[in-house]
């Protein structure tokens, strides 16, 4: 999936820990299982820079707003687990064409990442990212 549905998946999910640890260890968690769900990811490295700073700006924003209090930390924290397994995507396609070694169990095929063509890769992204969103928003409230 593309990293700002990480990061808002990996934020929505850690908020309901309550806790930085268990919040960043569930965004990292959510990032190999949203990874198993059929998606389309990106074919150019572009889209992915913009995606990337999308993500970057909405932690940003958590961090500097604290929306909810505790939940919003660990929404912060949630956020991170969530986009930083992507962080060995960017290095291999800005500084290694796309060729180096990827360590994180859905980038290294140890666990599953379906390819699917638009539209249905795309529904299954607009799907995660709107159940993210309401969970989110419903645990900062
Ligand atoms: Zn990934």
């Amino acid at each position: 999936m593309v990293v700002s549905i990480h990061t808002l998946a990996g934020a929505a999910l850690g908020a309901l820990t309550g806790n930085p640890l268990g919040a960043f260890l569930t965004g990292a968690a959510s990032h190999a299982a949203l990874d198993a769900v059929p998606h389309t990811d990106y074919r150019t490295a572009a889209p992915g820079v913009v995606d990337g700073l999308l993500g970057l700006a909405f932690l940003t924003w958590l961090a500097l707003v604290h929306p909810g209090g505790a939940a919003g930390t660990a929404a912060l924290w949630g956020g991170i687990g969530g986009m930083l397994p992507d962080t060995e995507v960017a290095v291999s396609h800005l500084f290694f064409k796309g060729r180096m070694k990827m360590h994180f169990p859905s980038h290294s095929g140890l666990t599953p990442h379906p390819q699917v063509p638009p539209p249905r890769g795309v529904w299954t992204q607009a799907i995660a990212l709107v159940l993210a969103v309401v969970l989110l928003a419903a645990r900062l409230a």
